[in-house]
């Protein structure tokens, strides 16, 4: 069977199974990039504000000429802009020059107070990050509601939730998260958070499909072994794993070549998807991204799972 092009979210919207990255795109590279793959099959962008690169995003979109109606855009909630998610919000859209979001997602389950050290990255005297551990997750949810049910976004959602914290969140929540963005690939595949999602009717999303910058995953022999039985570079394995598993893929590019490449989503037999969901639990388990502020956040068993 032909995999997925589009997954359903809980609200009933489409989501392209296929969206580009635009994290570590500098701005210089990132409206190009974002212009490119829109006029060549891509219609999901993944933005950020903490990418400082929004307004560049924003220009590749009006440059492709594609109606805004036809993309699908992302974009995330900044730590320090927990206690004000219209405030974070109207940032975003400004910065992307459209007035609503396709799905908008907490980046991460941490509030950090901002400072004089910084507006969005903002440490203590002794250098450690300025979280507010006492700040409560679901007031910030409760406002992503708001603006959800304002009609501001189409859809809400998460990222960087593990299992614990999507807990405390359900005890609270009366509109069910539409997505969870995570690290996800074959050495990290989260088997119990996706359990968990699935059976709540919450989509996974991957991010880091390739390992992150230079695509270290690229290299490893179980995925190039896979990769040349079925003909096709060891990146199209990776990102193809996940429209396979039912998962939304978020490759980062600014090569058009690569960019093009990476949204051809291959169908993977069982007996490959078989491998590339054990290798983990073979001793391959590897979390790429780990920012001062998420080590703490439930994630500590993240091998185990
Ligand atoms: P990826 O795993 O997508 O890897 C990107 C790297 O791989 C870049 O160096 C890119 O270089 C290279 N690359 C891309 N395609 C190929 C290919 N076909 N062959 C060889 N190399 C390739 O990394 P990201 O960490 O950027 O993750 C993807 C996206 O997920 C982000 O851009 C962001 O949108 C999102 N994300 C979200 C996070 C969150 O906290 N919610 C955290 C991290 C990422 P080049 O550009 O030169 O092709």
């Amino acid at each position: 069977m032909a995999p997925a092009t589009h997954f359903k979210l809980n609200n009933g919207t489409q989501i392209p199974a296929v969206g580009l990255g635009t994290w570590r795109s500098e701005p210089g590279q990132v409206r190009q990039a974002v212009s490119f793959a829109l006029k060549n099959g891509y219609s999901h962008i993944d933005a950020a504000l903490i990418y400082g690169n929004e307004h560049e995003v924003g220009q590749g979109i009006k440059d492709s000429g594609v109606p805004r109606e036809k993309i699908f855009i992302t974009s995330k909630l900044w730590n320090t802009h927990q206690n004000n998610v219209a405030e974070g919000l109207k940032k975003t859209l400004e910065a992307l020059g459209t007035d609503y979001l396709d799905l908008y997602l907490i980046h991460w389950p941490v509030r950090l107070v901002p400072n004089e050290s910084s507006a969005l990255l903002p440490v203590n005297p002794d250098g450690t990050r300025s979280v507010d551990r006492s700040w409560d997750q679901n007031e910030t949810w409760r406002q992503m509601e708001e603006v959800y049910k304002a009609g501001k976004v189409k859809a809400i959602g998460v990222a960087n939730w593990s299992i614990p914290y999507l807990e405390e969140l359900k005890k609270k929540w009366t509109v069910v998260p539409a997505v969870n963005q995570v690290e996800l690939h074959p050495f990290l595949p989260q088997h119990a958070l996706k359990d968990w999602c699935d059976k709540h009717g919450i989509l996974l999303e991957a991010y880091s499909p390739l390992g992150s910058e230079g695509a270290p995953l690229m290299a490893d022999p179980a995925i190039q072994e896979i990769a040349k039985k079925n003909n096709v570079s060891a990146a199209a394995v990776l990102i193809s794993y996940h429209v396979n598993r039912g998962v939304v893929v978020l490759p980062k590019s600014i090569n058009e070549n690569r960019i093009v490449s990476n949204s051809q989503i291959i169908p993977l037999s069982t007996e490959d998807m078989d491998v590339l969901n054990g290798l983990a639990a073979q001793g391959k388990a590897k979390r790429i991204n780990t920012p001062l502020f998420g080590w703490d956040l439930g994630f500590e068993d993240w091998y185990k799972q």
